[in-house]
């Protein structure tokens, strides 16, 4: 099992090979690597992200196979089943990091701002069903200051909508409570920007790392 403090760190390397456009993980793409997993995998971090086209975890991160849990959403939202899929991995596979990763220029998150700020809100059920989760966090960003800038108030809207995707995780199963009270499981929030392509780590990791 890998410690959470050392795939943070194996996932700020791998991102800062990813700016330099040094990418590390041909090795780790290889037949031989794919035969030796055949038996079993030991990801080291879960990954919640969104299923964005520009935000591929493995990619930002410089992972191979084997290497990340990931689930993508369109927002990172935490509906049952993310949870359910956290679990999973941490319970089967020893997995101590999670990771919500959402970015710039998020799609949920600006629809959402949108149809708060007074744009379109018609949505299908199941996009719905999305922007609902979405929705608290950007209404926390809003309230009393309306008339902010857009581009400020998105940044914000971004960052309070991983964070409350982090909280659900920490507080919304009893398992993963567990794990982090007795086992060492970590769960943090971090921004990919789309412009630079680094990922900043801004929630729930502890002093110093
Ligand atoms: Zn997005």
């Amino acid at each position: 099992m890998i410690p959470a403090l050392d795939a943070l760190a194996r996932l700020r390397d791998g991102n800062r090979r990813f700016v330099a456009n040094q990418p590390m993980a041909a090795p780790a793409l290889s037949a031989d690597r794919r035969a030796a997993l055949v038996a079993g995998q030991e990801p080291c971090a879960i990954v919640l992200g969104c299923s964005d086209s520009r935000v591929p975890a493995e990619l930002v991160f410089d992972q191979g196979l084997g290497d990340l849990f990931v689930i993508r959403v369109a927002g990172n939202i935490v509906a049952p089943s993310q949870v359910g899929s956290v679990e999973f991995a941490a319970g089967r596979f020893g997995t101590r990091l999670v990771v919500v990763l959402g970015h710039s220029q998020c799609g949920a998150v600006t629809a959402t701002l949108e149809e708060l700020l007074g744009g379109p809100s018609e949505h299908s059920r199941d996009v719905r069903a999305i922007v609902d989760r979405v929705r608290p966090s950007v209404e926390t960003v809003l309230s009393g200051r309306p008339t902010a800038d857009l581009a400020v108030l998105m940044g914000d809207a971004v960052r309070a909508n991983v964070r409350a995707s982090v909280d659900h995780l920490r507080h919304g199963s009893a398992l993963l409570e567990e794990l982090i009270r007795k086992d060492g499981l970590l769960v943090v929030g971090a921004e990919y920007s789309l412009e630079t392509g680094a990922v900043t780590f801004f929630d729930g990791v502890p002093e110093g790392a």
